[in-house]
């Protein structure tokens, strides 16, 4: 706190991301990073980019980028907005689409859905996911502001199917709300609903760059949806930033879009890594979810003393795996405090991280 401070920033509660430690080579499997590199046609695009025509701004339009991901998603170009992130794609869409009523989400999920909400003065309700941690459509079809939430969810993996999403976009229109689907890791096994926003005016599904095509550290982001919604994101951005990508990222953001063969090889590799670990996983007695995406939520077998609660506890899972230099994640959520998160690496990783799984709990 300082004198200086607003009381619009001191009543800020910023998201705090992964750790992308400098200190000691760890394994790293915390941020859902992908473990292959970026496709050879990206980097050139980059490399060719890298010139004099530094000099002058970018496109503020992004049209390239757009008409790359206008065409992969068979949409038009005024139907796909582009950002700096997909997590600036979900502010910017925050402050253009919710008020006043309660914006609905899932008590467990990407934790940066309450940090928006509060920085937009948002009223929202955490709706808890089921038992076995999925998402009942029926919960969310109640009077609200609208809804949003990760498909496959976040850091649970587990996917709707896309008629679910269809079923509730269909009731929110009704209302005359907004539904954000937040596709960040649909390209690992979930079904993309961006097909769809032709029949939705109010469904937006929003996309990365950072896990399917391997540039969390390029930061490139889209939107899909109804023109009407596509024009009130840009306004959102031209109050703030007309600059919200720079010549370099546009350049690898359209090569990445345009080269899926190179993707869809990579990604198949990291979806079948995450079958061979849940197995294993699940063959030493873990609990490991139902996973659509490029992680798994996963906790220990079963204490001998009490059902239900894991031999080795979540935080110290955690620093034990941290100790045997990998690093995961541990979220500080009372449903999920007994689990980590653990991103797809490499083969070689995964075998790591079994090995150091099977040494903690045979301690
Ligand atoms: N949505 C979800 C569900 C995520 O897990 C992440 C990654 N932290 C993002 C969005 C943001 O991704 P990025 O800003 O790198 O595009």
């Amino acid at each position: 706190m300082s004198e200086y401070w607003n009381s619009r920033v001191k009543k800020l509660s910023p998201y705090v991301p992964g750790e992308q430690p400098k200190d000691r080579k760890f394994i790293k499997l915390n941020t859902n990073e992908n473990p292959y590199p970026p496709s050879p046609k990206v980097i050139q695009a980059i490399k060719d980019a890298a010139g004099e025509n530094l000099r002058l701004y970018p496109d503020p339009d992004c049209r390239e980028f757009r008409e790359a991901a206008a065409a992969r998603y068979g949409v038009s170009p005024a139907q796909v907005f582009a950002g700096n992130g997909s997590d600036e794609v979900l502010a910017f869409a925050f402050g253009a689409f919710f008020e006043p009523a309660p914006l609905l989400f899932p008590d467990i999920t990407y934790s940066f859905y309450p940090v928006y909400a509060r920085l937009w003065d948002i009223p929202y309700r955490a709706v808890p996911l089921k038992e076995d941690f999925s998402i009942d459509i029926d919960d969310y079809k109640v009077p609200s502001g609208g809804a949003v939430f990760p498909n496959p969810n976040a850091p649970t993996g587990i996917a709707l199917p896309l008629r679910d999403i269809l079923t509730l976009a269909e009731y929110l229109e009704k209302q005359g709300k907004v539904l954000i689907v937040d596709e960040a890791y649909a390209a690992f096994g979930g079904q993309s609903a961006a097909g769809h926003i032709g029949e939705h005016p109010n469904l937006l599904t929003v996309h990365t760059l950072s896990k399917s095509a391997s540039l969390a550290g390029l930061r490139g982001g889209f939107a899909i949806g109804n023109e009407k919604l596509i024009e009130a994101l840009c306004r959102a951005r031209d109050s703030f930033n007309s600059y919200t990508l720079d010549r370099l990222a546009l350049a690898g953001a359209a090569a990445a879009i345009s080269d899926s063969a190179y993707y869809d090889e990579i990604n198949r590799r990291v979806v079948s890594t995450r079958e061979r670990v849940m197995r294993s996983l699940r063959e030493m007695g873990f609990t490991a979810l139902p996973s659509a995406a490029n992680f798994l939520l996963v906790k220990t077998p079963e204490s001998k003393d009490a059902r239900d609660v894991p031999c080795v506890s979540g935080a110290d899972f955690f620093a034990a795996l941290r100790e045997r230099g990998i690093l995961v994640r541990h979220f500080n959520s009372e449903r999920i405090a007994g689990f980590i998160r653990v991103s797809i690496g490499t083969d070689d990783e995964m075998d790591a991280f079994l090995a150091a799984c099977e040494e903690i709990i045979d301690r």
